[in-house]
């Protein structure tokens, strides 16, 4: 057991190594036990250089984002990591990992970088509403120019060490022992002659940093990052290495960087980065309730989802045997899922062999009595209950005792669909988004039979399966689609009020979803929606418009991408979106004929008509504690739905909004289009009128 930080010495050189696991964040104890390193050293006599090094799998991996809500922390890291600058001897920093963030900004202040060839280097801060905060701007544009360090911090993408001696801030790569690597390479910069090679005494190449490089990279900023300020702020920031001293530069670079931290883009991402951290702890559950280790799995159904998970199974080195009813349709199945892993070879994200490998993971067969040893069995059939029923009846017969049984429904009860069973205790539904094995999210809908160990297991499932989980309860659409329902039923109803499809999905897509909704079913297939609304039909409200554009255009043989036309016509091979008079024509007959009056629209109508009735869903799936967190509901938009992070998910952004507002855009459309739709939820009301915030409802319960 050693300190934190430790400082050992090898002849003249002094070795500073940094051992916290599991990813060597700079938390305020490695900060202070850096400083006292950095006493120690000049405490020693006859160093001649410094190597800063970390232990376990990876360099400083980035701050400590757990800081981001105390005081800002910006001039502790400016002080210490200037006094690696200021060493009088030569400072050297040897990385291996991800050297992200803080970590790379570290690095920076050294004055010569060794790497790992594996290692990786970037700056993610972007996509964290802030900018790197502790030199970054100001180091690197002075080391590889601005055009390069624009590109670097802009992309949010990390990249290879190649990359990084390319560019020119890492100036070795060491094969073999870092640590020995990095110190040979001291050596051989004293036996040059070489001293402290400090990044404060350098300018930006002015050739790097013309008027014409610094205007593409803000065209290029606004477009891959509309709404947000973030990317603006770091070339500001990179902007000012120009024509400020370092320490003038760095001043500048945290007044940015907190100007960055108190905006709402900055704060919905922070929001969902510890919410998506949050969603495995589920309350209320006796500790001795133990997830059950999977070590093997079974699929029934070889279809769109049934291959998607397998493909997670198998990813995860689990075994899984997937189950079809026919030769045909199983042989169809795998062949989808060996195309899968060929584009992944393809693409260089996996090796030949790696497919080889995950593909003998995955077993056909056409006999249940194959699942029987199976730990967890996940049902992804056709969407029908008597079928679903049929098939845990006979996961009953041949299932090992203690086996978690699962659906993929998306609307189906799972408790009906437990009660097939002699072992309801042991239904879960876990809801998969397509494609499954590419969509982070994963809807764990608990019934309330379900067992504590169960719900446990398929949460902790997750892990091996890199899917973030958040717990439902059982009720129609769960937490996601439940919400979807108000969503599409305003952007259908506007299609039919005479607006056009492209206008409705433009004005959600500059508001930041990552696709119109109408595109959304052109891509799902118009005829699944429909096939929804039928089979639901005595649910839907008195509202004889009811998602009636849908109905309308698969009526006419307009099913989306797959028949060439929907909401869009589409060229064959193409998914480019273009207007179709014919689809328009369709539209307004139908809403001619159900009488439906016309009207203008502007973007933000349509996008309060679409938002406001989703986040009203969301306040009533919390008050009925369907969802057991209003975080979780914006984990479940951030990461299955396309809603954009730096809006934080729909119960943050309602609060970024004022729920006083919402409720007010509530009445507003209540008053417009009547009740029937636009009843605010009860928590909203009482939330909004009495100010107090969703966290403050959610302590109180
Ligand atoms: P799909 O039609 O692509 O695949 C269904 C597969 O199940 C087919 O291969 C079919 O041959 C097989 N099958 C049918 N009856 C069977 C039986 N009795 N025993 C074994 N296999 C049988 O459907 P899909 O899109 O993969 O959907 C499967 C389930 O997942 C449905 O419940 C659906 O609602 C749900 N789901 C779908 C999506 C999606 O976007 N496609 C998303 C989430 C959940």
């Amino acid at each position: 057991m050693g300190d934190i930080v430790n400082v050992t010495r090898t002849d003249e050189i002094a070795v500073v190594s940094v051992n916290n696991p599991p990813v060597n964040t700079i938390t305020a104890a490695v900060r202070s036990g850096l400083s006292r390193a950095l006493d120690d050293v000049a405490a020693l006599s006859g160093i001649k250089a410094v190597v800063l090094c970390c232990e376990g799998s990876t360099f400083f991996s980035g701050a400590d984002i757990g800081e981001f809500e105390g005081p800002p922390k910006e001039a502790e890291f400016r002080a210490l990591f200037g006094r690696f600058e200021a060493l009088s001897v030569p400072a050297v920093a040897a990385m291996h990992g991800a050297v992200l963030g803080g970590g790379l900004e570290i690095a920076l202040a050294c004055h010569y970088r060794v790497a790992a060839p594996t290692a990786r280097f970037g700056f993610p801060e972007v996509t964290l509403g802030i900018i790197p905060g502790a030199g970054g701007t100001q180091r690197l544009p002075r080391l590889i120019g601005a055009d390069k360090a624009l590109e670097l911090i802009l992309s949010a993408r990390p990249v290879t060490a190649g990359t990084a001696v390319e560019y020119g801030f890492v100036d070795a790569l060491i094969e073999g022992d870092l640590r020995a690597g990095a110190v040979a390479h001291a050596r051989s910069l004293l036996a040059r002659g070489e001293g402290p090679r400090r990044t404060s005494a350098r300018t930006v190449d002015p050739t790097t940093a013309t008027d014409a490089i610094f205007d593409a990279h803000s065209k290029q900023a606004r477009k891959q990052y509309p709404n947000r300020t973030a990317p603006l702020t770091a070339i500001e920031a990179v902007r000012a290495s120009l024509r400020m001293p370092l320490a003038d530069g760095l001043l500048y670079e945290e007044k940015l960087v907190n100007g960055a931290k108190a905006t709402d883009e900055c704060r919905s991402a922070i929001h969902l980065f510890f919410a998506e951290r949050r969603t495995r702890t589920v309350p209320n559950l006796p500790e001795t309730a133990k997830p059950l280790a999977v070590k093997s799995a079974g699929i029934v159904g070889a279809g769109t989802m049934g291959g998607g998970i397998a493909i997670c199974f198998a990813n995860a080195s689990i075994p899984v045997t997937l189950l079809d009813t026919s030769e045909a349709s199983l042989a169809s199945g795998l062949a989808r899922i060996d195309q899968t892993y060929a584009v992944m070879v393809e693409r260089g994200r996996l090796t030949a062999d790696e497919k080889a490998h995950r593909i003998s993971l995955i077993r056909g067969t056409l006999d249940y009595a194959d699942l029987g040893q199976a730990d967890v069995i996940i049902e992804a059939a056709f969407e029908d209950m008597d079928l679903k029923r049929t098939i845990f009846g006979r996961l009953d017969d041949v299932a090992k005792a203690g086996a978690v049984l699962a659906t993929n429904t998306s609307t189906l009860d799972v408790t009906a669909i437990a009660h097939a069973t002699k072992r309801p205790q042991d239904v879960v539904g876990m809801h998969f988004f397509s494609p499954a094995n590419v969509m982070p999210l994963l809807e764990v809908v608990r019934t309330p039979l379900t067992s504590p160990a169960v719900i446990r297991t398929a949460m902790e499932l997750s892990r091996p399966l890199k899917k973030t989980p958040v717990l439902a309860s059982v009720c129609y659409g769960f937490i996601g689609n439940r919400m979807m329902e108000g969503y599409a039923r305003e952007a259908e109803r506007m299609v039919l009020e005479g607006a056009l499809p492209r206008q409705v999905d433009s004005a959600l897509e500059q508001w930041g979803m990552a696709m119109g909704i109408l595109a959304v079913f052109d891509m799902a297939g118009i005829d699944v929606g429909v096939n929804v609304h039928t089979a639901n039909a005595d649910r839907y409200p008195p509202d004889a418009t009811y998602y009636q554009a849908d109905f309308a255009l698969a009526e006419a043989g307009r099913l989306g991408q797959k028949t060439g036309k929907g909401y869009y016509r589409y060229e064959k091979g193409s998914r480019a979106r273009h207007d179709d008079p014919d689809a328009i024509a369709i539209l307004r007959a139908r809403a001619s004929q159900l009488q439906v009056p016309q009207r203008e629209h502007s973007d933000e109508e349509i996008v309060q008509r679409c938002l406001y009735p989703l986040i009203n869903e969301g306040f009533r799936i919390l008050e009925e504690g369907v969802a057991l967190r209003a975080a979780d509901i914006d984990v479940v938009w951030a990461s299955g739905y396309g809603f954009p992070r730096y809006r934080g998910g729909p119960m943050f952004y309602a609060e970024t909004l004022g729920l006083k507002n919402v409720l007010a855009g509530m009445e507003k459309y209540r008053m417009m289009f009547g009740p029937m739709h636009w009843e605010p939820a009860p928590l909203l009301a009482e939330l909004a009128r009495s100010g107090r915030s969703i966290a403050d409802w959610e302590r109180a319960k």
